[in-house]
């Protein structure tokens, strides 16, 4: 059956949870909705197509989903034509499942998948028939025909989608070969595939030509992206160079970095390429190494200390963030502490926290108890969220008095809830030519991926801006522009700061 010739009058609802690869898969998803004429609401009520992209790493999220479709048990009701989609990471491993648990959704759709969907919509609308389109599982089957049940899917975009008009997310691989015990996306997103680098080089010079600025690489472990092409092997560091070249194109980020594979030519790269941020994404998740051991990591704590010393050593300055996972199976307080040590002896820009929670289907889950209490739990994780916004705060003071080039990505948080509270602005963004005391507060990033807030005319979003730093809270910067102007006044050109 053909896609929805009527799709015209539909309209689509998205939610969205998880990492940047299912925020790029939503993306995706809408371009080719609206290509059949589907138009996006944000409000659930008026929607005949709601599709949920899903989360399998942690349950909370999956909870999430499954409250979300609870509450939409009676909606067919009000709606007859309404089709209902879970798709993504939790579509491909519940499967099933899903039905069995909320009857009353239309589509089940994996991430190997998604090209198919406006096909599926249509063809559940016109027969009511629940439809569940899955890749295979990676137990039944050769890597090969595995691979290619999951379906690389980057043909469109659609730039209302985006994070902001000016940056976007460009998938350079999909899957991954590192199987972590307590981790579910080996399944959920298929063997590790690398995208060959022409593709990558011709949707970034399109996207420049759209007038995007940054793009992010995406991948599992993004720094094990290779490529032959015709016996030449393609690293991330050679796709980094090519990328350089792309006019218009002025920032390149990566993530997420597996520690094993952070290269020395990847660090060059990092150091020598301009148009490469300077921050480096790199989740330790333990700083115990029985923990390590447990997870299936790959990697000692002596070998991560080892590659932050080469990070120190070939990039200064460059900031690294990380992930940590607390409670997992067997963390006594003993290996808590060595992360907790880790932590302050690494000073990570950020880290990501999280509770430890078993995934069914995961080996952690086959093979060890979840003998760490939730309260316990709770105040590791609570505790290394302390060490670490203090180190934020303490290395954010130090950036006091520096100038920072800045990326402009728009209005900052309080400026965007000023403005919807603002009877006269309604929630839309205005464009402000006043003097400088009307300006807005913008928000933007400097090379290192830390967060500036400042005054500005929002004309600036999307472009580069140098700021000066005056004060900081332990997550953002605080600082002005500065005004460049220049007068010749026969012997030196002066910066005068705003
Ligand atoms: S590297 Fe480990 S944690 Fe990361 S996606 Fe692969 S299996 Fe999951």
């Amino acid at each position: 059956m053909k896609p929805d010739q009527a799709a015209h009058n539909y309209r689509l609802y998205i939610e969205t949870v998880g990492c940047q690869m299912n925020m790029l898969d939503s993306e995706l998803v809408v371009a080719a909705l609206r290509k059949q004429g589907y138009q996006l609401t944000a409000d659930i009520a008026e929607a005949d197509t709601i599709l949920f992209n899903t989360c399998s790493v942690r349950e909370h999220a999956e909870h999430k989903i499954y409250s979300a479709l609870g509450r939409l048990k009676h909606s067919r009701s009000r709606r007859p034509d309404q089709v209902i989609g879970v798709i993504g990471c939790m579509a491909q491993k519940d499967q099933q499942l899903i039905f069995q648990k909320a009857p009353h959704v239309d589509l089940v759709v994996g991430t190997g998948q998604l090209a198919q969907i406006p096909e599926l919509v249509a063809q559940s609308r016109a027969d009511r028939e629940k439809r569940v389109a899955v890749s295979l599982d990676r137990r039944d089957a050769t890597r090969q025909q595995v691979s290619d049940s999951f379906q690389s899917y980057d043909p469109l975009r659609d730039p209302e989608m985006r994070p902001s008009p000016f940056q976007a997310f460009v998938r350079i691989m999909i899957g991954c070969d590192k199987f972590c015990t307590y981790c579910v996306v080996p399944m959920t997103r298929g063997p590790e595939q690398s995208r060959p680098p022409k593709d990558v080089l011709q949707e970034a010079t399109r996207l420049a030509g759209e007038g995007v600025r940054e793009i992010t690489l995406l991948g599992q472990t993004v720094n094990s992206y290779k490529y032959t092409v015709d016996g030449r092997i393609w690293r991330l560091s050679d796709l980094l160079e090519s990328l350089s070249g792309v006019a218009g194109i002025e920032r390149i980020k990566f993530v997420t970095n597996f520690p094993r594979d952070m290269t020395d030519d990847l660090l060059q790269a990092v150091r020598d390429l301009p148009k490469v941020a300077r921050y480096l994404h790199v989740p330790v998740q333990s700083g115990c190494n029985d923990q390590l051991k447990r997870m299936k990591r790959g990697y000692t704590v002596e070998e991560y200390r080892e590659m932050m010393a080469r990070i120190r050593a070939t990039v200064p300055g460059c900031a690294v963030s990380s992930d940590f996972i607390v409670g997992f199976c067997g963390e006594s307080d003993e290996s808590f502490q060595k992360s907790a040590d880790l932590l302050r002896e690494c000073r990570f820009k950020n880290s990501f926290i999280f509770k430890y929670s078993p995934r069914p289907g995961t080996k952690a889950d086959e093979l060890f108890a979840d003998d760490v209490p939730e309260e316990v739990k709770r105040r590791r994780n609570n505790e290394l969220l302390a060490i670490q916004n203090a180190i934020s705060e303490e290395d954010n003071v130090a950036l006091i008095g520096r100038e920072f080039e800045i990326l402009v990505e728009g209005l900052s948080k309080t400026a965007k809830k000023e403005q919807l509270d603002d009877p006269r602005v309604g929630g839309t963004i205005q464009e402000n030519t006043g003097t400088c005391d009307d300006h807005p507060q913008l928000v933007g990033r400097t090379r290192c991926d830390r967060i500036v807030v400042f005054e500005g005319n929002p004309r600036l979003v999307g472009s580069l801006v140098d700021v000066h730093v005056t004060d900081c809270t332990q997550t953002t910067l605080i600082g002005s522009i500065v005004t460049r102007e220049f007068q010749h006044t026969g012997s030196d050109l002066l910066p005068i700061l705003a």
